[in-house]
């Protein structure tokens, strides 16, 4: 009997029938572009029936199926109950819409299928470039280094791991935190985003000592208080390593005054790292640099370009300036993975030696690509258009005496709530929560949530190309309409229906 692979046996995954898979790829490419054309026309989001819920729950399959039937059940289970943030009235979260360019560059980087871990290869030098430009849009130094990560949580993580690796006096690595040394302490705004909370843990420094400064009625970071705290920890013997900036927090939009940060920094000699995941950015628009004076001065910047630069998922930045002190953080050359002088393995960057992943993406390319077509001054103009949208919808919540603006508009995120007289103080949460659930099931708009100071806030961040103007004026007559139906119906708070 032959041991050898022979005719019969072979297989591969490839089609057996290219021309079909061909045109079914055309087909969906056709879909797509028709299923983008037509976002506005669509509700932003509808609830799942159980009927196609069910359709999740099937067996493994150990038999295939043609393509073209696969599609088709991608056509009737999961195109038509998308999470919307495809439409122009999302601003639930923080979210990009994604573009139809992007959508095209990430199935070129699918279909090439680099390994951006290392090696020589021209995806390499796209990231490459692609950080380059990151750094020149920012202002940034040319000596710094950076990695393409998956989001704005990795981003923050890369920072503060190099912040804790290059403000220890021992080697981390080796030694790890070992019981004995001092207990690291890092500095934030309590409106911190929880992936800085998560890094801490992560890190085993502890989100204990992830010290949550208070803020000022604007949200920002209380800078009396951050020293304080400092000095406090310093007296009982603590080592402060980190302080962390937000240029934007996820609640409100608020930036931190990160000159100030800054100068903290420089005379405790702790890391400044900035979480600007999305509001990083608005440095891009006209007027946008003055609000995040300051952002140049960090060591190391966090920031997404899903979100306000409107890439698809998935795609963020760390920057850091020193960048040898990064790749010592990360940097790891097994025997299997020597660098050679010549051929695939060699290269100058090898960016698995700036993070934590070897095998990576190419979602660098949906970058490169973006930064050509657009030009930055176009996304630019892009960020501001929803900067002045942000400040609109301010203004307009304020100009209706049914809605209550919870927050100042500093960037672009609006929190506000459904007010009337009929509805008590101590019930306004449960009562707007339940407005922004039937706004959302509505499909006419999808802001999300938050808690302002005990208030429950309904909540927009706009990060979104597609929304116009007429669109917030869209969402606040839903909301006034829906709030005015709650009222007439005798709304009484969970518990206390009538009849109940
Ligand atoms: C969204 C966000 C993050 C996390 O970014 P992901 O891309 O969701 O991982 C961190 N910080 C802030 C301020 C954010 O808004």
């Amino acid at each position: 009997v032959s041991t050898h692979p022979t005719a019969e046996t072979w297989e591969s995954l490839d089609p057996q029938d290219w021309e079909s898979l061909q045109a079914l790829g055309h087909r969906m490419l056709d879909d797509m572009f028709e299923h983008l054309m037509n976002s506005r026309e669509r509700p932003v989001w509808q609830p799942m029936p159980d009927e196609v819920r069910r359709t999740f729950r099937a067996p493994l399959p150990r038999e295939g199926r043609p393509a073209e039937a696969v599609y088709q059940s991608f056509v009737d289970t999961v195109l038509p109950y998308n999470m919307g943030n495809d439409h122009p009235r999302f601003w639930g979260w923080v979210m990009g819409n994604g573009t139809p360019l992007g959508m095209l560059s990430d199935m070129l980087a699918a279909g090439l299928n680099p390994n951006m871990g290392g090696g020589d290869h021209a995806a390499v030098e796209v990231e490459r470039q692609v950080i380059d430009w990151c750094k020149a849009m920012l202002d940034w130094p040319e000596t710094a280094s950076g990695l393409l990560v998956s989001g704005g949580s990795v981003a923050n993580l890369i920072g503060l791991t190099v912040a804790r690796n290059a403000r220890a006096d021992f080697d981390v690595r080796h030694d790890g935190l070992m019981a004995g040394r001092p207990q690291f302490t890092l500095y934030v705004s309590a409106q911190q985003h929880s992936s800085v909370e998560r890094a801490a843990e992560i890190l085993g420094i502890g989100s204990n000592a992830l010290r949550m400064i208070p803020v000022d009625d604007a949200f920002r970071i209380d800078v009396q208080a951050l020293e304080s705290q400092i000095q406090a920890d310093i007296e009982m013997g603590m080592r402060p390593i980190g302080l962390i900036g937000c240029a934007g927090t996820t609640n409100t939009g608020a930036v931190d005054p990160l000159d100030a940060l800054a100068d903290i920094a420089e005379k405790y000699e702790l890391w400044f790292h900035i979480d600007g995941a999305f509001g990083a950015l608005a440095y891009l628009a006209p007027g946008g640099r003055a609000k995040l004076r300051g952002l140049e001065r960090a060591d190391s910047l966090a920031f997404d370009l899903h979100k306000w630069f409107y890439l698809p998922f998935e795609i963020g930045c760390t920057l850091v300036k020193d960048a040898d002190a990064h790749r010592r953080t990360f940097s790891a050359h097994p025997d299997y993975l020597e660098k050679k002088t010549r051929g695939v393995a060699s290269g100058e960057i090898w960016f698995g030696d700036y993070g934590i992943q070897l095998t990576r993406g190419f979602r660098a390319l949906k970058a490169w690509m973006a930064f050509q077509t657009y030009g930055v001054e176009r996304v630019g103009r892009v960020i501001g258009q929803n900067l002045r949208q942000a400040a609109y919808l301010g203004h307009n919540v304020e100009a209706r005496p049914t809605l209550e603006l919870l927050a100042p508009v500093d960037l672009n995120v609006v929190c506000f709530r459904f007010v009337d007289p009929a509805v008590e103080d101590a019930e306004l949460n449960d009562f707007n929560e339940e407005l922004l659930i039937r706004l959302q099931e509505s499909g006419t708009a999808v802001p999300s949530s938050t808690i302002l100071k005990g208030r429950f806030a309904l909540r927009c961040a706009i990060t979104n190309h597609r929304s116009r103007d007429e669109d917030f004026d869209i969402l606040l007559d839903a909301v006034e309409a829906t709030g005015k139906r709650m009222l007439d119906e005798g709304w009484r708070p969970p518990g206390q229906e009538a009849g109940g």
